[in-house]
């Protein structure tokens, strides 16, 4: 990459741009010329598949090519001014109308050929209000846009999609030209390999393709690209831990995960010793374990987390358990105490809330080796805490840890062994983009004999009735949570909030029975507490925001109703469903929603208990984006990959970079230059946290 190629220059300098306009693509991202080759549309009006104007009617969303016969702008009463033209085609008449865009009358001419696509509508007539349109040939004159298949960009404040294409299309030739002149990340033999469009006809096709095939031709490749740089920085990633770190080579001395393995009182399932296997292949070796295990709620992670720990714990070295919150790690102290009192093995709690001399008791033991497995909060490597000689260390991850603090876990001398659990089941394609640096293990199967949560779907209307049936599923011992998605009463959303309905649950509807509220406002010993409360059955049923989503084990809990879920996404919904259901018996799951039918992603949610199908549905109705609340987990963004669509491109382009790494692991040779510079720019910040920078 030369400095001196016009795609390093300012957008500023670039034709039919200047300093105003300049500032506002700088609020899209583009500064320089090469972002505005990149600036990927986010659609395309496509002209051959036109409706004739006859045919347009009330209700549609339509495009039309007709000519303008007739155009003005109209004073409304509102004293909004508009602009109308009527256009016409071989079929017949229609009006478009555009409302407070009375400087079109500059713009489009009588006799011009327009492109027009929007809602129809029934106004005086029918009526076409276009959301966009392109004049596609000058009154009298030769055509203006060329092609059929016109990109609509996304737009800003002062700069309509209109010119930026404009913008686009007269720098196009001259960018492309240079762009020619650049090496791509993508090699020759990898693109031939791929079907992968040249990078000139990807650019070109971008913003002027010849038909849709093309464009998405064009976002294939691009789409490749950004998968496959990032699938490049996981491939070195792997390669370090693989080459130069030592970590540690556990025997399979069996003196502890023997004799725990024939005292506990289940079998396990078949994925669970699948899944036991790869751990125990990895724990073997000389280089230290990155695995995530993934599996949905209660298909028993914490046994296999067990294992592994106590694999470590008999080859003399500790292991660590973390969790995301205090309560959770207590839950998990105690059921592992349980799972372990046979054995002649020292745990501890790092609890927050201990006395200060307590406190130094344990880390103590903990610095002294003495606790053998120590259970924390992620708090537990965040602040130093010293092991005497630290071999697994176990994240129970809900989405709350990063690379960051994973990569802490190096220390002097030999790294741990890292099992990262997470209870978000994820479509593959996630997992991969996500945790790129690991190797996943999925619990895919539930233990036997569970009952499937049932899940009903009820209008808002039967509320009344629905808590009847919560009050006679108390008075049978049960417990219940009623879930709201907001905490305060708020002008703009139309939903109940959780204080405001735990004033009137606790003081009407439910008045005879305990009720608590919990929400995350609060601060979070007061949480911990009310959360023991419900533990151990003082409050028949809890009022809660989503801060119960959380991991926490509460068998007796029988219903959980769901209030506002059209505020909820799927995967959220899932995870609230998971607090019922464990224990024996039949559990509810109750989603009230408003309005006549039920929404597609609630009929989806009560269709299946399965995460991981949930989790592709999610994924395909949300986007990447929003499925993750992704932007404060420093996750990779796309402008042209599409996870939900893209898992073969995604598998080729992780392929297609192991091989790159296992033959060229510094990406030396010559035709990986600009792949490495691309590395180095893109992910700096991320090739340093993983050392391989
Ligand atoms: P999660 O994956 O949600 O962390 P847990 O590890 O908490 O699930 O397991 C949920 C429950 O299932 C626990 O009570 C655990 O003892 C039990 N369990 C785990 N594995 C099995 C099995 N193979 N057979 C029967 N019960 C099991
Ligand atoms: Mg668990």
């Amino acid at each position: 990459m030369s400095g001196t190629s016009i795609l390093d220059r300012p957008v500023q300098y670039l034709k039919g741009v200047g300093p105003r306009r300049a500032e506002a693509l700088g609020k899209l991202g583009i500064t320089r010329a090469r972002d505005l080759l990149r600036h990927a549309p986010h659609r395309y009006l496509d002209a051959t598949t036109v409706t004739p104007i006859a045919r347009l009617a009330p209700g549609m969303e339509g495009t039309a090519i007709g000519d303008v016969v007739s155009k003005g702008v109209i004073p409304t009463r509102k004293g909004l001014r508009l602009f109308q033209a009527v256009i016409r085609d071989s079929s017949g008449l229609i009006e478009c109308s555009w409302p407070g865009q009375p400087f079109l009358d500059r713009t489009i001419r009588k006799g011009d050929t327009l492109l027009v696509a929007g809602p129809v509508r029934f106004f005086h007539g029918r009526q076409i209000q276009p959301r966009e349109f392109t004049v596609l040939a000058r009154a009298g004159d030769s055509a203006d846009e060329e092609g059929t298949v016109f990109p609509v960009y996304p737009a800003t404040a002062n700069l309509t999609h209109r010119q930026i294409r404009r913008i686009v299309q007269e720098n196009l030739d001259g960018l492309l030209a240079a762009a020619e002149q650049e090496e791509s990340v993508v090699s020759e033999g990898l693109r031939r390999e791929h079907g992968l469009a040249t990078l000139r006809e990807a650019l070109e096709w971008l913003h002027r393709p010849p038909t849709l095939a093309h464009a998405e031709e064009a976002r294939r490749r691009l789409a490749f690209e950004e998968l496959f740089v990032l699938q490049v920085l996981y491939a070195r990633a792997r390669y370090e831990n693989r080459e130069s770190r030592r970590g540690v080579a556990f025997e399979r001395k069996n003196s502890l995960v023997g004799p725990f393995s024939k005292a506990l009182p289940f079998q396990l399932t078949a994925a669970q010793k699948k899944v036991l296997a790869e751990i125990s292949k990895d724990m073997s070796k000389p280089q230290p374990m990155n695995r995530l295990l993934q599996g949905d709620v209660g298909s028993g992670k914490t046994v296999v987390a067990v294992f592994a720990m106590l694999r470590a714990i008999e080859n003399g070295y500790q292991a660590a358990l973390m969790a995301p919150t205090e309560l959770l790690a207590e839950q998990h102290f105690a059921t592992i105490q349980q799972l372990l009192t046979e054995l002649p093995v020292r745990t501890g709690l790092l609890r927050g809330g201990l006395k200060t001399s307590e406190r130094r008791a344990v880390l103590e033991e903990v610095a002294s080796g003495e606790a053998q497995l120590i259970i924390g909060t992620h708090a537990l490597i965040q602040e130093s805490v010293e092991f005497q000689r630290l071999g697994l260390a176990v994240i129970d991850e809900q989405h709350r840890f990063g690379v960051r603090q994973r990569m802490k876990l190096r220390r002097a001398g030999a790294d741990p062994d890292v099992l990262v659990m997470s209870a978000t089941p994820i479509p593959r394609s996630l997992a991969l983009t996500f945790y790129g640096d690991l190797d996943i293990s999925v619990l895919d199967e539930l233990p036997p004999g569970r009952r499937p949560v049932r899940t009903v779907l009820r209008r808002a209307s039967a509320r009344s009735r629905v808590f009847e049936f919560l009050r006679a599923e108390v008075a049978s011992g049960r417990q219940a949570y009623v879930v709201y998605p907001v905490i305060e009463e708020s002008e703009t959303l139309d939903v109940r909030s959780a204080t405001e309905a735990f004033e009137h649950l606790s003081k009407e509807v439910l008045a005879d029975l305990r009720v608590g509220l919990i929400h995350g406002r609060l601060p979070s010993d007061q949480k911990d507490d009310i959360m023991r409360l419900f533990v151990c059955g003082e409050i028949d049923a809890l009022v809660s925001t989503t801060v119960i989503e959380v991991g926490i084990d509460v068998p007796n809990a029988s219903v959980m109703i769901v209030e506002g879920a059209e505020r909820f996404g799927l995967s959220q919904l899932h995870q609230l469903r998971g607090r019922v259901g464990r224990g024996g018996a039949q559990s509810y799951c109750i989603v009230l929603y408003v309005g006549a039918e039920p929404p597609e992603r609630l009929a989806i949610f009560a269709s299946t208990n399965d995460g991981f199908e949930i989790a592709r549905a999610d994924l395909r109705l949300r986007g990447y984006g929003e499925f993750f609340g992704a932007k404060q987990h420093g996750l990779p963004e796309f402008t042209f990959a599409d996870l939900s669509r893209d898992e073969p491109l995604l598998h080729a382009a992780r392929d297609a970079a192991a091989r790159i790494i296992g033959t060229d692991p510094l990406l030396e040779r010559r035709e990986q230059r600009a792949l490495n510079q691309a590395l180095r720019s893109e992910y700096r910040e991320r090739l340093q946290l993983y050392d391989v920078g």
